[in-house]
């Protein structure tokens, strides 16, 4: 065979690290990893080179070693790329996927600077506040998950309305109560706001506080923008009622600790059919590492069947994508992107100001994985961004690639 051009398509990622190299096709989710020789590492390193637009000359020599053509088939086979002998055909070209944020933060900087920064409100979509505290609260788990604290400081109603207004954004489309409602000082205006707006209200509620206030819920005319997520902790003693004529939109997570706890809730909430559909979250309490290590921890099986597409990837590699776009005020008053993180101020600050903060100073909204291990591993960009299980364990990467 003569010399030909290796294009790859333009919708196939190319990730190389000192002995490995993943190909992964966005368009049908093939993947395609290879412990790389010196051969392949050339030719990879050129194929990365942007000028070279996705396409680098293969020698007739090069062709014939057995390592290379069985590289070049695979990419074919997988429809990730394709050959093209050089005699009497232009280059090919086709472009690497190359992200672009335009929501940069130099952007950013530039409109604060220009007094347009109105539009960084465009990137909120989720608030949370915590309104007051329950006696059935946890004041660690939050930092985990959206759970009542214990502390019982209610959250003034103006402010908590007043920063919502603040916001002003058409692309907010979510705000989160956590705390006992039905304990808060101004609880009837407290709700006849919630129904009164065209935001989705979701609130977050111990199964407990829940089950004491049944029948105020049910008296309530709750409108469809409001819906209930009912939190149980699994280690606590609890009763599961009927909810029969009960008008709400609801939700239920579960949070679990071990094996034998999430076996047990499964059983007890299996006895009633408006549970089934929890959602189980698991917790680090700080002596449960072993269940996260076996039940939490990314294995290679799993990172095989991550399926992303080109704008997902683009996404992991540029935002995290269980931070970005949210805001939580606790009944202090504090605002965080990030409760594990450092304020960003407080709610009597305004919007822009806390959210062009987090984007130029912040830690949790562009929190990626491009520290080590994880900026050395060819699934860096395929695996999802950094959690709150992370800090709580205090380890980078909670996998079994590196262990
Ligand atoms: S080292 Fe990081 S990027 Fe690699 S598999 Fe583990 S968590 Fe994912």
């Amino acid at each position: 065979m003569k010399n030909c051009w290796l294009t790859l398509r333009s919708d196939v990622f190319l990730w190389l690290t000192q002995d490995e190299c993943l190909i992964y096709n966005s368009n049908n989710h093939k993947k395609l990893s290879f412990t790389v020789n010196d051969e392949i590492r050339k030719i990879c390193q050129q194929l990365l080179i942007p000028i070279n637009l996705y396409t680098v000359e293969i020698s007739e020599i090069s062709l014939e070693e057995k390592s290379v053509r069985q590289w070049i088939d695979c990419i074919i086979d997988n429809d990730a790329g394709y050959l093209k002998p050089c005699s009497n055909t232009i280059k090919p070209i086709s472009l690497k996927p190359i992200l672009k944020i335009q929501d940069s933060i130099n952007y950013y900087t530039k409109k604060y600077n220009e007094e347009l920064a109105g539009e960084i409100i465009h990137n909120l979509y989720e608030l949370t506040f915590y309104i007051n505290g329950s006696e059935y609260g946890n004041n660690s788990w939050y930092k985990q998950t959206v759970f009542p604290l214990k502390s019982c400081q209610p959250l003034d109603i103006q402010k908590l309305f007043g920063f919502i207004q603040n916001a002003k954004s058409n692309f907010l489309s979510n705000i989160n109560l956590s705390g006992n409602i039905f304990l808060y000082p101004d609880y009837v205006s407290l709700v006849e706001e919630i129904c009164n707006s065209k935001i989705r209200f979701t609130i977050n509620i111990t199964i407990q506080d829940f089950e004491d206030n049944i029948q105020r819920i049910k008296e309530i005319q709750w409108t469809d923008n409001t819906q209930f997520n009912i939190l149980i902790d699994s280690q606590s003693d609890f009763t599961l009622i009927s909810l029969d004529g009960l008008c709400i939109n609801m939700s239920v997570t579960v949070l679990v600790f071990t094996e034998e706890n999430y076996k047990s809730i499964i059983d007890k909430l299996d006895t009633l059919p408006v549970y089934r559909d929890a959602q189980i979250t698991p917790i680090y309490n700080g002596e449960n590492f072993d269940f996260f290590h076996s039940n939490v921890f990314i294995s290679k099986s799993e990172i095989n069947e991550i399926a992303l597409s080109k704008r997902e990837v683009f996404m992991r590699q540029a935002i995290n994508i269980y931070d970005f776009g949210k805001l939580t005020v606790l009944s202090d008053e504090q605002v965080f992107a990030n409760v594990n993180m450092n304020p960003l101020g407080s709610i009597n600050n305004s919007m822009v100001s806390l959210i062009y903060k987090e984007f130029t100073k912040g830690q949790s909204w562009l929190r990626i994985r491009d520290q080590k291990p994880c900026a050395d591993c060819i699934y860096q960009w395929l695996c999802p961004s950094p959690s709150n299980y992370e800090i709580a364990i205090g380890k980078p990467n909670l996998c079994h690639i590196i262990e």
